[in-house]
Order: structure tokens, then C-alpha cells, then sequence
């Protein structure tokens, strides 16, 4: 029987009823005859619940803790989720990661996961029973709970699906899927059909937070058919897949914004060989995840160097930075906290020219002022003031027609 895995994302299984809902569609798949393995996020906002009870009392509760704490938010959902089916005569069971052995390495709070001993699912489904995962969560080699970072439910279910070797991956969430811009913040945003890996990889890791960036990953390394869909309506989601050449001829398919950002800069560096291995090595020790780098030789003895970051690796980063001032010789550091970065992505960038030039006029227009461009084959940024990002995404979405569907976009140029 072919397997599928269902995931429920946070507002789509937020109470009883909607819990019932979401049992329904499982039920409504093992009735076709497919094996159902489902992944469950926590309810609602639990995560930012039990975030919020850690931080009453400990402003910086050790990270082993935290993940003890954040996985139970899955855990409640999923033996909720079993007895809404065992309410509706179906056979289920409910595992938390541990449980199926989701080994992960041991980098509390964002976890990467290492292998999943798929067997005990493969027994219970061979039984017939709806097999439910706490979504997640780990376990790393000593024992320890794990989490794999907010949003990492999506890791989970896909990373399950390509373990159990599934026809498809569903993700049940609040949108029915996946827009050429956050439709919160751009309202007359289009619904894709098709979104490529790269394109969706980019995208998620520049803020577009439909889905996790590890998922995409897991997606696209183990050939995963990922499909974005409402829990609420029936219509088809969009398709994450390889690319099809249709995807070429639309330079930009889609536009992002990641708001919780920070930058640090050094300015003046001593210009000598083995100081920029020096200070990222510095940074990968305090566990820094770091977005884009910039370096220019501002004279033959010094440099500048700057950096982006999620803006929870700030402190870590400034500190092992300031640890290393005698021995790489900065003049001054420069921090900021207020930033954003607006990014516009497609595969189509790689053969079309003038989307620089078309991003910063848009910005120009709406009186935006760029700190700071980075680019990839297949992206352009710029690095904004937060109380602007808003205003910058709806600026480039609408220099980009990102309100017509793709097929209206495509060039031949
Ligand atoms: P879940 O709890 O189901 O995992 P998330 O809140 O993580 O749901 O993801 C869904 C949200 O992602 C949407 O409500 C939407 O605001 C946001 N989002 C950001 N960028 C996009 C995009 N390009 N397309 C669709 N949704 C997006
Ligand atoms: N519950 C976690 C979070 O809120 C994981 C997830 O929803 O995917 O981030
Ligand atoms: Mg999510």
C-alpha cells in the first residue's frame, strides 16, 4: 500500500474541533486505501506559550531544558489527535520523535536531524493502524530530547517521507499555498502551482516561512513530491518539484522579507591573511548561524567585514567577535538590530538581465534606503530598516507584477 504522509501545521489543529477536522482528511486518505503516517505541530501558539513560561523564569534558560520543555507541545497534540481517530473507529498510534528514534546531532534548540529508524512505523502501518509523529523533535545520541528549530515540524513530515519512502508529502496549513509574496503583507499576492526546490529553498531561508528550509532540503536531496495545501478547503496547493522549463521564462517568481534580522560590522581590520578564517571560526565555536558576508579591501593595510544574522545569534556573535579584537586588530565594531532584508528570487535571474536595476528603482520610489546588496545566481537583496520591510516587499511585488500568475510573467528574453 502506498504510504502518504500528512502534516498539520500549528493553527490547524489550534482545538477539538479542528483536531476532528484534520482527522477527518487522515481518515479520508487511510479510506483510499493509503497507508497515513500524520506529523503534528503544537497547538496553536503552545510554542510561544511554553517560550514565554521558560522565560518567566529564567531569562536564559539552558537550551537542554528548553527542548525538554518545547517538544511536549507536539507530544499533547498528537495523542489528542490519535483519540479524535480511535473516536472515529480508526486504529491509531502516537510516537514522540524519541520513540521512533529520530537521531539528530545534539545542537539544542535547532537541531539537524542524522538518521530515523523507520521500522516501528513500518510495523504498526503494516497493521493498518494511522501511525501519528510528534513533530519536531529528536533525540540526539546520549538520550537527549532535541528540536529542530521553529517551523521544524516541516522537517519531520518530510524528512519522514523520504525515510518511508512516501508517494507524497502533504502540508496542511493556514494558506492553501504557496504566494509570490507573504499574502499577510502583500495582499493581491498570486498563488503558484509549481514552485522548484532552489526557488522555494531560497526563498524559505530568506524568510518566507511556509516552510521550514530543512524540509525543502530534504525535499530536494531524497526527490520528495511536497505539496502545500489549506487544512480548511479542498482545492489543490502548490507542488514543490524539480524545475520544469516552463520556470525559466519567469525572471522573478517570487519576493520575500525575513524581518528578525542583525548585522555587525568591522570596520578597519588588519588586512592579512587568516583573519576572516579567524573570526568565522570564532563564530562557528559560539554556534553563530551567519546569512551573508561582505568583505572590501578599503586600503592596502585594511578591510571592512560585515555580517548578517538571525537577530537571536546577536549577543552570541558580538561576544566572540569582541573576544578576538587584539588578535585581528579592528578599529570598531558597528551593531545594528534593526534591520530587514528584502530579497526577490527566481531561476529565471540566471538568463535574464535588468532585476537589479528594476529592484532598486522600486526601492528608490518608495524612498527606501539600502544599507547593504548581497546576490546569488538566483537572488538579489538589500538589506532595509525594519520599520520599512512592509513597505519594501509590497514595493519590489509590485515592480515585479507579483500579482499576476507566472504565466502572464514569462519572457522570451
Ligand atoms: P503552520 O503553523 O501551518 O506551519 P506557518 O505559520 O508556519 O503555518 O506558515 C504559514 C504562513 O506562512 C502563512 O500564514 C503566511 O502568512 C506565511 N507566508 C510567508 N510567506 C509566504 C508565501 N510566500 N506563501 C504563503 N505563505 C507565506
Ligand atoms: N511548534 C513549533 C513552532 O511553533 C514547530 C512547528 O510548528 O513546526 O515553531
Ligand atoms: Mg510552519
Amino acid at each position: 500500500m502506498a504510504i502518504i504522509v500528512q502534516k498539520f501545521g500549528g493553527t490547524s489543529v489550534a482545538d477539538a474541533e479542528k483536531i476532528r477536522q484534520a482527522a477527518k482528511r487522515v481518515a479520508s486518505a487511510a479510506d483510499k486505501s493509503h497507508n497515513v503516517v500524520v506529523v503534528a505541530s503544537a497547538r496553536g501558539r503552545q510554542t510561544d506559550k511554553l517560550i514565554a513560561d521558560a522565560l518567566e523564569l529564567n531569562p536564559n534558560p539552558p537550551e537542554r531544558e528548553m527542548d525538554q520543555l518545547l517538544s511536549t507541545g507536539e507530544i499533547q497534540t498528537v495523542s489528542l489527535f490519535a483519540m479524535a481517530l480511535a473516536a472515529m473507529g480508526y486504529e491509531a498510534i502516537s510516537f514522540t520523535g524519541g520513540q521512533i528514534r529520530m537521531l539528530t546531532d545534539s545542537a539544542h534548540t535547532k537541531a539537524r536531524i542524522k538518521s530515523i529508524d523507520s521500522q516501528r512505523i513500518h510495523k504498526h502501518l503494516a497493521q493498518n493502524k494511522i501511525v501519528l509523529i510528534a513533530g519536531f523533535q529528536g533525540i540526539d545520541e546520549n538520550e537527549n530530547i532535541t528540536t529542530l528549530g521553529r517551523g521544524g515540524s516541516d522537517t519531520t513530515a518530510v524528512a519522514l517521507a523520504a525515510a518511508l519512502g512516501a508517494v507524497e508529502c502533504e502540508i496542511y496549513t493556514d494558506v492553501d499555498g504557496i504566494y509570490t509574496a507573504d499574502p499577510r503583507i502583500f495582499k493581491t499576492a498570486a498563488k503558484m502551482e509549481l514552485i522548484s526546490y532552489d526557488e522555494m529553498l531560497e526563498m524559505a531561508s530568506l524568510g518566507a516561512g511556509v516552510m521550514h528550509t530543512r524540509a525543502v532540503e530534504f525535499g530536494k536531496n531524497y526527490d520528495v513530491k511536497i505539496h502545500v495545501r489549506s487544512s480548511m478547503a479542498e482545492n489543490k496547493g502548490t507542488i514543490i518539484t524539480h524545475e520544469v522549463s516552463q520556470m525559466e521564462g519567469v525572471v522573478v517568481s517570487g519576493a520575500t522579507v525575513q524581518k528578525d534580522m542583525a548585522k555587525i560590522g568591522l570596520v578597519g581590520v588588519d588586512n592579512k591573511p587568516g583573519n576572516a578564517a579567524r573570526i568565522f571560526a570564532n563564530l562557528a565555536a559560539a554556534k553563530v548561524v551567519v546569512n551573508d558576508i561582505m568583505q572590501t579591501e578599503v586600503s592596502a593595510e585594511k578591510a571592512n567585514l560585515s555580517f548578517t544574522m538571525g537577530i537571536s545569534d546577536l549577543q552570541p556573535a558580538k561576544k566572540a567577535v569582541e573576544r578576538i579584537k587584539a588578535d585581528i586588530d579592528y578599529d570598531k565594531i558597528f551593531v545594528r538590530d534593526d534591520i530587514a532584508e528584502v530579497s526577490v528570487v527566481g531561476i529565471g535571474m540566471r538568463t535574464h538581465y535588468g532585476v537589479a536595476d528594476r529592484m532598486f528603482g522600486a526601492l528608490a520610489k518608495a524612498r527606501i534606503n539600502i544599507d547593504s546588496i548581497t546576490t546569488s545566481e538566483i537572488r538579489i537583496s538589500c538589506i532595509v530598516d525594519k520599520d520599512q520591510a512592509d513597505e519594501a516587499l509590497r514595493a519590489v511585488s509590485t515592480a515585479f507584477e507579483l500579482d499576476k500568475p507566472a504565466h502572464e510573467r514569462i519572457k522570451n528574453t
